[in-house]
């Protein structure tokens, strides 16, 4: 092997576009669709790519550019979230508007893959600034998206407030309220109850029934869990309440180990108090290593992208690991867990909860009717119940990894609505 190939090997393939392009070819062939399934969904259907002036607060006026990428109308509109990170780049913008069609195929809603940022770093930006490149962006792409084309929600560093400016902005355009434009809004502006909840609600959901699945009790169960934010802190509460021993956590900033379980209610009051878990009494420091190889039933990645590379998976000693982050295990990571006998519950399956309720914030603003926090997770509940039994019983008939089989249920679903169109 020449030493650039030996390399190139060396180095994981970590480029989120090649790698979901390699995902989507594989499991069309996996799951015998036609070719020209992967032929078309390879590329966005529509990419805007646009550049915007905004005045910053000592009277300069600054260029920020951005992106909004629509994979594909097959299903019907587009959706997905926002991102506001100075590191976005195209390539990512479009990976993850794939990875959107994915996650809403697997769970059956009407929509293909949306994803759009802006380069910018939100932590150097006043409130004003803020709000202005958040109109600024939507002026921008404003003759593209829309409650029927492209519906976008919150994503990194973008909150409900961003997402109230944006649908304000979008309504002014229009000469209308139009709250149905954008999801994650603040409950006022037509948000959904259960929303913020969702994507850990749903994770734990799939951990539930997996766990069923492979005979581990929960009320014996512990879990570790990367990541103490939206995702992560709420999954680590809902797992407690189901008995399951939380014993490590982290955050950028430290993580903690209490081998007899961590008081995670106390956790999140100190991480409220500190700005982080580290330092939590009772525990123990741990190393993010440490954490992600720590000996559990459960392990939770709810922070970045590849955490858990080829060398940690060799390492990874938990029975199910359920990604509650997008992309936080790398392809080749991926097959070292499977032939570990390890369950990976993959993220387009274990966070789609997000989106679900994203999509029920939609149809309820759609139709001026709100429902109940418990109608809504009641939903929720179903939704993710049947998108699970959907993915195990192909990963077991087909004897493939769990994410094959989210991929293969997922496409479908896009295959058969394209044939419908007369596409293929
Ligand atoms: P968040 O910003 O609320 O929390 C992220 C957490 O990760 C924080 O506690 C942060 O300190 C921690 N973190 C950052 N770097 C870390 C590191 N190197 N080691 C350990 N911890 C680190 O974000 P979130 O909404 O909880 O999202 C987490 C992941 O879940 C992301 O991958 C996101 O794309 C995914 N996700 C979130 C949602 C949602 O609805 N919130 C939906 C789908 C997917």
């Amino acid at each position: 092997m020449a030493a650039e190939q030996i390399a190139a090997t060396a180095v994981e393939e970590l480029n989120p576009f090649h790698i979901v392009q390699q995902e989507i070819r594989q499991a069309v062939e996996a799951a015998g669709l036609p070719a020209a399934v992967a032929e078309i969904l390879q590329e966005p259907a529509r990419v805007v790519a646009v550049s915007f002036p905004v005045r910053m607060d000592n009277g300069e006026v600054r260029l920020f550019r951005g992106f909004r990428s629509q994979h594909t109308f097959a299903l019907g509109p587009t959706k997905g979230g926002i991102r506001f990170h100075p590191q976005v780049t195209l390539d990512e913008v479009k990976a993850l508007s794939m990875w959107m069609t994915l996650k809403c195929g697997v769970i059956g809603l009407p929509y293909g893959g949306g994803k759009g940022g802006v380069i910018c770093n939100p932590k150097e930006l006043s409130q004003g600034e803020l709000e202005r490149v958040s109109r600024g962006y939507i002026r921008a792409i404003a003759a593209f998206i829309g409650p029927d084309v492209d519906i976008p929600a919150p994503d990194v560093y973008t909150n409900a407030q961003v997402m109230a400016w944006m649908m304000d902005e979008y309504s002014q355009i229009t000469g209308r309220p139009v709250p149905a434009v954008i999801t994650g809004k603040p409950i006022i502006l037509g948000g959904s109850l259960g929303r913020n909840e969702a994507t850990a609600r749903g994770c734990v959901i799939v951990i539930r029934e997996a766990a069923r699945e492979i005979g581990l009790d929960l009320q014996q169960a512990t879990a570790a869990i990367q990541g103490f934010g939206n995702a992560g802190s709420i999954a680590a509460r809902l797992l407690s309440e189901l008995g399951v021993r939380v014993i490590a956590v982290n955050d950028s900033r430290g993580g903690v180990y209490n081998p007899d379980g961590l008081d995670v209610a106390a956790l999140v009051r100190h991480k409220q108090a500190t700005g982080s878990v580290a330092g939590f009494p009772g525990s123990q420091p741990i190393s993010t290593e440490e954490l992600l190889t720590l000996p559990c039933d459960i392990l939770i990645p709810a922070a970045l992208e590849n955490q858990i590379t080829a060398a940690v998976a060799e390492r990874v000693r938990a029975r199910i690991v359920a990604e509650a982050a997008n992309g936080p295990t790398t392809p080749e990571a991926d097959v070292i867990l499977t032939a570990h006998n390890i369950l990976v519950l993959p993220d387009i399956l274990a966070n789609a909860g997000g989106v679900t309720v994203s999509y029920f914030e939609w149809v309820q603003n759609l139709q001026q009717y709100y429902w109940t926090e418990q109608e809504v997770n009641q939903r929720l509940e179903a939704l993710m119940v049947k998108a699970f039994r959907s993915v195990y019983s192909t990963y077991r008939e087909k004897n493939v990894t769990m994410r094959r089989a989210a991929y293969m249920v997922s496409l479908a679903r896009v295959a058969e609505a394209m044939k419908s169109r007369g596409w293929l």
